[in-house]
């Protein structure tokens, strides 16, 4: 297998990393080829824009997605975006690790997909969801929060983590046509005493092995939906 972890967390000692680090351990301990994107030990630019491209079909109004697809044909995407492009084809399985930020993945990450599912390239033209650049693959979100698992019921303060995760699991995985995995998500590491990390840890390793054989989360079919 294949594995490419997207990681945005900006210290190295968090327990994000160290979540990434085990990863890593276990899928190269299992024989698996292990890439990591660590969105800001590598200063990834978020923002997106023109700089995406090394050239422009329309150098009088950027339109991203007229750009994007220009740059398919051009073979003109920057350096750091065609990098990325290329990590996500080369993969089968794809890990976003992150803490919950104001509800959403960091801004860091969302500037990832923002100039990485680039149109007619990663999206576009007939594929999506059922029919993606990606099925066959296989996704997950891996999430650290500040709040309690209690906070994150459907009837808690904060509402619902699935429905918090949508915008990841459903808009950005499963869009592309990832078979997506339910969330591995540690409750409030940084309020937790040390044997509860330890055993959160623990069980991220368990979800890892059993990668394979997890059941993804059931969407409704493509061939459903009629506009
Ligand atoms: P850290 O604080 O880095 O780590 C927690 C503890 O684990 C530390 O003591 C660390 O030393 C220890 N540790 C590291 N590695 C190991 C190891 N291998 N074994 C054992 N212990 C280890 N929370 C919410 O719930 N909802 C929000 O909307 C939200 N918004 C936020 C917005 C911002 C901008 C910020 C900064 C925080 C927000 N938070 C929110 C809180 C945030 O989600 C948590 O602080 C974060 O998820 C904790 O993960 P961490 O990796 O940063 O933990």
């Amino acid at each position: 297998m294949k594995v490419f972890i997207v990681h945005a967390h900006p210290e190295p000692k968090s327990f994000n990393a160290s979540m990434t680090r085990l990863a890593v351990e276990v899928f190269e301990g299992g024989g698996h080829d292990v890439v990591v994107s660590d969105l800001y030990a590598m200063g990834w630019n978020p923002v997106t824009g023109p700089h995406n491209f090394t050239s422009r079909k329309d150098p009088a109004v950027f339109k991203q997605q007229i750009e994007e697809a220009h740059a398919v044909e051009t073979n003109g995407f920057s350096p750091d975006v065609q990098a990325e492009i290329e990590k996500l084809f080369w993969c089968d399985a794809l890990i976003f690790q992150f803490p919950l930020w104001w509800f959403a993945m960091p801004a860091i990450l969302k500037g990832w997909v923002d100039r990485v599912y680039a149109f007619q390239r990663v999206y576009g033209g007939g594929k999506w969801y059922d029919h993606g650049t990606m099925r066959g693959k296989r996704a997950m979100a891996s999430v650290t929060t500040g709040g309690p698992a209690s906070m994150y019921e459907e009837t808690g303060l904060a509402g619902d983590m699935n429905m918090l995760l949508a915008p990841v699991n459903q808009g950005v995985f499963r869009y592309v046509g990832f078979d997506v995995l339910p969330p591995f998500v540690a409750w409030s590491p940084a309020r937790s005493a040390e044997a509860d990390r330890a055993r959160m840890l623990a069980a991220y390793r368990e979800r890892l092995l059993a990668w394979e054989n997890t059941q993804p989360i059931t969407y409704p079919p493509l061939s459903a939906y009629d506009p």
